[in-house]
């Protein structure tokens, strides 16, 4: 059953309560500390401004397939040793039956210290700015065990005395020790577990390493989702904070929900049994956490002319290259909860396999949207023997209508190439780029292929206009490439050039009112899910989406568009750990560097929208677009 700790102001001592009315900081009127203490104290603002609230602890550590290594190598900046008394020496086992000779502190974790120590030229950790502290779990008669701890301690001169060397490493006592009224009865340099209702004069509180509590005395919680009584545990852990000190729950589920929720919460040392697991987690938090600053407007569509059965005379194809169902949760998320093209009614669900691997490219995962036939991992548009395979653009082009491919890519990357291009190996970017003077396509735009940057004297195709940055409205079939400034990733100030791409596309391919097609793709939701980078896939996501409410508004005017929204492949295996929508602050976890088999959505609006609904393949897309202009 859940315990609730009592704790309340009048069990503290009369200086903290004294400092509590007054609002003020602790220190100010704690006239009794010499500045040598205050130096020692942390102070959570202080630490707030380095922005890292946290770090690992490794519990049980002795447990370990390497004691002491493993955690430290894994970065947790906090390691407990549980230790017994035998023989005048301090052997380390979490039970007295494990107790082996050749396991003492000294070789298991003192040595082992001061060895790094002296290689990292006197600091804990090769990175100066992280400090180690050692928890020493007392089992037993600890008024026997802490005089011979710290004479082993002074053995090793001043690496563990932080009154004398500000990077030692700080040597904190748990287990079996004394109440605060003891603490002083050992050298001001030795540190103890606090809990959370012990009272505290000054003196003893600088001798407080940190306040340590079992959770299970605050919660029944089974590390799933939220934890019960959060007011409980909030008021422990600002109670720490009211103090000056860390807080550290054992007894806690070891894993990265339960981690994350105790971040959230305020506590500072994360409590593991499993280090190297925590540090990738620790590690990945950054790039996997994102908070959006300020939230984009979105469109509130009319569904005017949406799912009705009417002959599609243009088509908007908007392809998210990488773009999964977590990676749309993760824009919305990130958005306050909504995006425009969640609000689209008509939505399907695509299997993206290759022909030759359950996990495609964009080069088979786009020929199967493009062609309607699954084709080999790099392929470009034809069959295993290397046979072009018409895509709809081509299909459409020779029905008499005119076609456009926008990338934020590069113009001979696979997901526009499929679309006017046939080549076996997708990095034939020469030989893609010089197809495109033979199809039936009007135009392309996107970045400029490297090969073409180093070719001085390239003379373009005959028949062929280039333009730069956007499209020119007076020529005919030309190729656009767009300045670096106008590719890089929206993170780092790109503009809405896929909107704008798109909109001129639009102008450009109904000059003499023809019917169109339009592929525009967002290449960089893909390179953000191979970065493991979810601002960058965020920001790419929501640049999307833009893109995605300027083709919904020319729906909403025009009752002959379709609109598609889909991808190629989803990147990255992502799964949304933990997020909140009010603040817009999402937290993922990315569970591969490469494509996924994951399935990813079809949004489809306006006319004959409704053809796109279901569970279908990805070659499935090509058929119904043909459907649909029927
Ligand atoms: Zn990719």
């Amino acid at each position: 059953m859940v315990r609730f700790p009592k704790t309340s102001a009048s069990k503290l001592g009369g200086l903290l309560i004294l400092t509590y009315l007054c609002g003020g900081p602790l220190w100010s009127s704690a006239q009794t500390l010499t500045d040598k203490f205050e130096q020692l104290m942390f102070s959570r603002d202080k630490e707030k401004q380095g922005a890292i609230d946290y770090a690992g602890h490794s519990h049980n550590d002795y447990w370990q397939s390497q004691p002491f290594y493993t955690a430290y190598y894994a970065g947790m900046e906090s390691i407990e040793a549980d230790i017994f008394l035998r023989n005048g020496k301090l052997m380390v086992a979490h039970d007295a039956k494990e107790i082996k000779t050749e396991n003492t502190l000294n070789t298991l974790y003192l040595d082992p210290v001061a060895k790094l120590y002296r290689k990292n030229g006197g600091t804990a950790f090769a990175d100066k700015a992280k400090k180690l502290q050692l928890l020493i779990d007392v089992k037993e008669n600890y008024k026997q065990v802490l005089p011979v701890l710290v004479k082993a301690l002074e053995q090793y001169g001043d690496l563990f005395n932080p009154l004398k060397n500000t990077n030692a490493v700080k040597v904190i006592v748990t287990g079996g020790r004394p109440k605060p009224g003891g603490f002083k009865d050992y050298p001001k340099w030795l540190f103890f577990d606090g809990e959370v209702n012990w009272n505290y004069d000054a003196a003893s509180l600088a001798q407080t390493g940190l306040i340590s509590a079992d959770l299970k005395d605050y919660t029944d919680w089974n590390g799933k989702g939220l934890p019960e009584n959060i007011p409980a545990i909030k008021q422990a852990i600002a109670k720490a904070d009211s103090l000056g000190l860390r807080f550290r729950f054992y007894g806690t589920h070891d894993s990265p929900n339960a981690w994350q929720q105790l971040i959230n919460l305020g506590v500072y040392w994360v409590n593991t049994d499993h280090p190297k697991t925590l540090e990738l987690f620790l590690d990945q938090r950054e790039r996997s956490s994102f908070q959006l600053a300020k939230s984009q407007s979105v469109y509130t569509p009319s569904f005017r002319y949406d799912g009705q059965d009417r002959k599609v005379k243009r088509i908007l194809l908007l392809i998210g290259d990488g773009m999964g169902l977590a990676a749309v949760k993760a824009a919305a998320l990130a958005n306050g909860g909504i995006l425009n093209m969640t609000q689209i009614k008509m939505v399907g669900l695509l299997q993206t396999e290759a022909l030759n691997s359950d996990n495609t490219d964009s080069a088979a995962g786009g020929s199967a949207i493009a062609v309607g036939q699954k084709v080999n991992n790099r392929a470009i548009a034809v069959d295993t023997n290397g046979k072009p395979l018409p895509s709809v653009a081509a299909v459409l082009a020779d029905q008499g209508w005119k076609t456009g491919a926008i990338s934020i890519g590069d113009v001979t990357d696979a997901t526009p190439a499929v679309f006017y291009a046939h080549q076996q190996e997708r990095n034939e970017s020469e030989a893609i780029l010089g197809q495109f003077q033979h199809s039936t396509m009007d135009f392309i735009l996107g970045g400029k292929p490297d090969w073409l940057e180093k070719k001085k004297d390239w003379k373009g195709y005959t028949g062929v206009s280039i333009a730069k940055d956007q499209i020119n409205q007076s020529e005919g079939k030309q190729i656009v490439f767009l300045s670096d400034e106008l590719l890089k990733p929206v993170k780092d100030g790109r503009p809405a050039v896929l909107k704008q791409s798109m909109l001129d596309g639009i102008k450009f391919l109904s000059r003499d009112s023809k019917p169109f097609f339009l592929m525009a793709e967002s290449a960089q939701i893909d390179y953000a899910g191979h970065a493991n980078d979810l601002n960058y896939s965020v920001m790419e996501t929501l640049d999307f989406d833009k893109t995605i409410e300027e083709a919904l508004r020319l729906a909403d005017q025009d009752p002959e568009v379709l609109v598609i929204v889909t991808a190629d492949h989803e990147t990255g295996g992502l799964t949304l750990l933990d997020s909140d929508r009010k603040s817009g602050r999402v937290m993922v976890n990315f569970s591969s560097n490469d494509h996924t088999n994951a399935f990813v959505p079809v949004f489809a609006y306006g006319a004959r929208s409704f053809l796109f609904r279901g569970v279908y393949d990805n070659t499935a897309i090509f058929h119904k677009l043909l459907e649909a202009v029927k």
